[in-house]
């Protein structure tokens, strides 16, 4: 661990407004195994993770220089099948977010879920145009929501970014998809009558310019644990209602403590990072 604690601390001095490292970052390359996502999505970690191909007409990846680019084979594959199908509509290009580290574990900034890999962020807008590799090192993310979050930004808006969603949800191996509320509302008031989709989507905060999209666990995954299913309906209801009230629902809610990790993760751990 005394590498591990100096390789800490020499970042810590030389960037002291970054946010604490975690030991996750030190492991460059996926451990090798048969796939398995192990944990909870915001407390867990993956072994035998794939690299999502940086070179694919559908889709560009970006930041690659933070390589949060790994995932369980599943997520690489749904990325995959995802993108083909928003080429064939023919709106644009898909650009990928965050999705997992090497070993996957905790990111040392941004958000705590993305542990398993099986959580990839796609960003809510289709440029006509591949971006550049200096645009994919510096991207610039266009907000959907308007100032007071109440409702979205008409002209960041387009038919294809609710395409997008949808077609994301409708995956069967989408579990659920995070959004901004004010765009969960909208989909709310465009969807029509096929509204089935709307239950994985999910509204929470930030989600901005991207959704977060979750995956099941996979099948053979004996030790990743699944979230309960979405309550039923279209979540266009009263609980979408509460996220515009005075008091967001997460107001009241305590300070929650890091739990231990997996054993299995520990061990990974262990093993790894010396
Ligand atoms: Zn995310």
């Amino acid at each position: 661990m005394k590498k591990y604690a100096l390789a800490v601390l020499m970042l810590l001095l030389k960037t002291p407004a970054m946010a604490a490292a975690t030991p996750w970052q030190s492991i460059q390359h996926p451990v090798s195994g048969a796939p398995q996502s192990i944990g909870s999505f915001a407390n867990g970690c993956i072994i035998g993770a794939q690299q999502l191909p940086p070179d694919a007409a559908d889709y560009q990846v970006m930041r690659p220089d933070q390589r949060r680019y790994f995932g369980h084979p599943d997520l690489i594959r749904f990325i995959q099948r995802f993108s083909a199908s928003v080429a064939a509509e023919d709106n644009g290009e898909v650009l990928i977010g965050d999705m997992g580290m090497a070993a996957g574990g905790r990111f040392s900034s941004g958000h705590a879920s993305h542990q398993t890999g099986l959580d990839v962020d796609i960003w809510l807008q289709l440029p006509a145009r591949r971006w550049t590799a200096q645009q994919l090192l510096h991207p610039q993310p266009l907000d959907l929501v308007s100032a007071d979050g109440k409702h979205i930004v008409a002209r960041h808006w387009s038919p294809g970014v609710m395409q997008m969603i949808k077609l994301a949800a409708e995956d069967p191996e989408v579990t659920r998809i995070f959004v901004n509320p004010a765009i969960k509302q909208q989909l709310c008031l465009q969807a029509g009558s096929d509204r089935g989709w709307l239950q994985k989507v999910r509204p929470w905060f930030g989600h901005r310019a991207h959704m977060h999209v979750r995956l099941r666990c996979p099948a053979g995954s004996t030790q990743c644990q699944d979230q309960p299913a979405p309550p039923a309906g279209d979540g266009c209801g009263a609980e979408l209602a509460s996220w515009f009230l005075p008091a967001k629902p997460s107001a009241s809610s305590p300070v929650k403590r890091t739990p231990p990790l997996p054993p299995a993760c520990q061990a990974l751990l262990d093993n790894h990072v010396l």
